[in-house]
């Protein structure tokens, strides 16, 4: 999308060029704020709820049915410059790196939140199934909250990692049965799903002892879960669908990497190779996230 410019007048406000284009209660940020208190904010994948309907009024602006998502029904992301709802644009704290507050801003904020929706409390076996970019984020998360972590991969390099990040137990899927593994160890009281693959959700949800709570994160395109009706029921089990987290969990995850919580790995790439740099995600070849610098 085309860039804006901005004029600072003697008062310091921003002139923004483009002013009474953009859509009603939309704002360019860098003209929403005078020069002087400039501050950097993020925007997340939720760049838009309505603030009235049931949802929005009780903590879970995430379900809005009018939201907007950024990068997919707003333009924009890829980009030097885009439109963002100046009330969705959350501030990043002084010294956070710009380049940990992205991650942050989306493979945080969802683990996050899909550790505090599976109701991780101290003592619980959290598995976390695949420690990509969500994952090596979930693995500390669960920690943070107490749990004792069980971390399943396929690859040296994440198993490894999870490891340093904190894991307790670390399966390798290619040698060993997680759910077997899991039950060696009385079975997983959360088990958090981020692999885009339909096989770990059933492992995962074999790996569950009675009253375990599966949370579904990734997105595998027309997945589905089979499950068998009489044991979920028999053994009490929950499946839960978490969808990233509200400017409040965001606020949360930014705090607790502020104060040294949290190591985002990450690798960067200029903006102009984003489409090289998406091949590498979708061929699995990027070890981390990725971070497109303009
Ligand atoms: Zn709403």
């Amino acid at each position: 999308m085309a860039s804006a410019t901005r004029s600072p007048s003697r008062t310091g406000r921003s002139q923004c060029p483009a002013q009474g284009r953009w859509p009603s209660g939309w704002k360019h940020p860098a003209c929403a704020t005078p020069t002087s208190t400039r501050r950097a904010v993020t925007v997340p994948s939720l760049g838009y709820g309505c603030g009235t309907c049931r949802y929005c009024l009780t903590g879970w602006e995430t379900l809005c049915t009018a939201q907007q998502n950024t990068g997919y029904s707003v333009d924009g992301c890829f980009a030097e410059y885009f439109l963002a709802n100046a009330g969705f644009a959350t501030p990043v704290p002084a010294g956070i790196d710009p380049r940990e507050a992205a991650p942050l801003t989306c493979a945080g904020v969802t683990t996050y939140k899909a550790v505090k929706v599976g109701n991780v409390r101290p003592g619980d076996l959290v598995l976390v199934s695949g420690v990509g970019g969500l994952g090596h984020l979930a693995v500390q998360y669960a920690k943070i909250f107490g749990g004792t972590v069980a971390a399943v991969d396929i690859t040296d390099e994440k198993l490894k990692l999870a490891a340093e990040l904190g894991a307790d137990i670390v399966i390798d899927a290619r040698t060993e049965e997680p759910a077997d593994v899991l039950r060696q160890h009385g079975g997983a009281d959360v088990a958090i799903g981020l692999a885009v693959d339909d096989r770990s959700f059933a492992t995962a949800y074999a790996g569950l002892r009675r009253g375990g709570r599966l949370v579904l994160v990734a997105l595998p395109a027309g997945g589905t879960l089979h499950i068998p009706v009489f044991d979920t029921v028999l053994n009490g089990t929950s499946v839960i669908g978490s969808i990233v987290g509200t400017r409040a969990d965001l606020s949360a995850v930014f705090g607790l990497h502020a104060a040294g919580r949290t190591r985002v790995i990450y690798e960067t790439r200029p903006l102009a190779e984003v489409n090289p740099a998406i091949d590498e995600v979708l061929h699995g070849k990027a070890t981390a996230r990725l971070v497109l610098e303009p």
